[in-house]
């Protein structure tokens, strides 16, 4: 199911970004120590009460040099387009502006929920800063401070009790990909390359109403597959629909939306920092990935042409080696046949059990290769292990003391386990934790 979208507005100094952060709280910042990955602090999936949604802070999405009441237009306009709730933030300290109600006279468009935010209300005293508020003709406003956390709550119960309703369940049997990449690099061509090999249903998945440009395909052997279509979502001409970041934005929904990113390079143009990027953002979100290398057609190639990309590759994506590479061309259609099942193999091993008993043997085996890490005298000891959930899979390491785990041990245990039993294409977890 797409995840429901609360995008934040409001005019600059605000404290948008403050009150984003509060709300996306740790699940941000756990990017940030794989080398070369620097997250935009624009999108995040946050959580409150067991619902999940993504987090917009629109503010951060702008880099037009447009004038400033332009600016806070197309902010609402973005809102108004991807969010199912709207927060709209004013500061208590500068009181009602005329930027403020001209936000809030392009937001009586919208029929989406909109939660009225007085930031900066830092001490109770403040609290009767709110009332002019009233007067954006928005409802109660929600007196917040977001640098000390106050208030946050109600605004969140807020949010979860105007989300729409969840979905149907959806079909465990459907496997969901996106092509995401740069503009250019060839994602709608590739498209429409794969639409063109394979048989498309046209029946409408619950939950994709929004989003009407995902397809549904069918391959020879009856597999079912939603295509997440990110290329299409750029046609109708905003300026802001051009920008890097809003491109990043809207890749980061449909990879979490997908259960595998096809990350599109253009072998003309090489490996950029966005494709880093989004490669971080999809592995830290435990999205399987394959990497597609397209227009192979179009560079000059020699017997080691091959070679040398994919050492470079691997170079360049260190932090995930289980991403199988394929090179294609959209315009010959060169090994474009291979991508289903390859897809498909992901999907396999993103869903694969392995039984404890197996497991184990594995470990202890590994465990004989390399023993377990020593510190200030004390062993690490691993008791049992076992797979507690799939997509990815992720397994707990029952031991003596979590702190005796080193990030190094953790990373040898993963190879063996992917020597073992390959998961390939798929990130795995792997989760120390105190036996009680
Ligand atoms: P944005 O431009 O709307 O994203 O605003 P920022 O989040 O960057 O915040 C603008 C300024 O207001 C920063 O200096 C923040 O530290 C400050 N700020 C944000 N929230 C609060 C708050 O709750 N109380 C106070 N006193 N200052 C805040
Ligand atoms: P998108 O912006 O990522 O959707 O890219 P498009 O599919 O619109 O393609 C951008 C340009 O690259 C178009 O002119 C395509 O014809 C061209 N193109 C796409 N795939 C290939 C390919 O495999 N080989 C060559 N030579 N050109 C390609």
């Amino acid at each position: 199911m797409a995840l429901p979208t609360v995008a934040i507005v409001g005019r600059p100094n605000v404290g948008k970004s403050t009150l984003f952060n509060r709300i996306a709280g740790e699940r941000i910042s756990i990017v940030e120590d794989v080398e070369g990955v620097t997250r935009d602090r624009i999108y995040a999936t946050a959580e409150w009460l067991n619902r999940s949604f993504s987090l917009i802070d629109t503010g951060g999405i702008d880099d037009v040099d447009a004038p400033f009441m332009e600016q806070i237009k197309h902010q609402a306009d973005i809102a108004m387009t991807e969010a199912d709730v709207i927060v709209f933030v004013v500061s208590a300290k500068e009181g009602v502006t005329d930027a403020d109600e001209y936000v809030a006279k392009i937001l009586y468009r919208t029929h989406k929920p909109v939660i009225l935010v007085v930031n900066k209300v830092d001490n109770p005293e403040m609290k009767s800063e709110i009332y002019d508020f009233y007067s954006l003709g928005l409802g109660d406003p929600y007196p917040v401070s977001s640098v000390h956390g106050m208030g946050t709550g109600d605004v969140l119960d807020a949010i979860i009790n105007d989300l729409p309703n969840e979905g149907e369940e959806e079909d465990p049997d459907l496997i969901k990909f996106s092509l995401i990449g740069r503009p250019n690099v060839g994602k709608s061509s590739l498209i429409n390359a794969i639409l063109g090999e394979e048989r498309v249903i046209a029946s409408p998945i619950a939950g994709t109403t929004r989003d009407a440009i995902d397809t549904t395909f069918v391959d020879s052997e009856g597999q079912e597959y939603l295509m997440i279509d990110t290329a299409g979502m750029r046609k109708s001409g905003k300026v802001y629909e051009n920008t890097e970041k809003y491109s990043v934005m809207r890749s980061m929904r449909a990879i979490d939306r997908s259960d595998i990113v096809l990350l599109v390079i253009n072998a003309e143009e090489g490996i950029r920092d966005y494709d880093k990027r989004i490669a971080g953002f999809a592995h830290e979100a435990g999205k399987g990935m394959i990497i597609v290398v397209n227009k192979w057609d179009a560079i000059e190639k020699d017997n080691h042409t091959t070679n040398q990309w994919e050492a470079n590759i691997r170079e360049e994506f260190q932090f995930i080696p289980y991403a199988p590479i394929i090179f294609v061309s959209a315009v010959t259609k060169q090994r474009l046949n291979r991508l289903p099942e390859m897809i498909k193999r992901i999907s396999e091993s993103q869903n694969r059990r392995i039984s404890s008993a197996v497991l184990n043997e594995v470990i202890m085996d590994a465990v004989a290769i390399n023993p377990t890490p020593t510190d200030k005298g004390r062993r690490l000891k691993i008791f049992y292990a076992t797979q507690v959930s799939v997509k990815p899979p992720t397994f707990v390491i029952f031991v003596n003391e979590e702190e005796l785990m080193h990030f190094s041990y953790l990373r040898f245990l993963d190879n063996q386990i992917r020597k073992a039993f390959g998961f390939e294409g798929t990130p795995i977890h792997l989760i120390a934790r105190k036996r009680k």
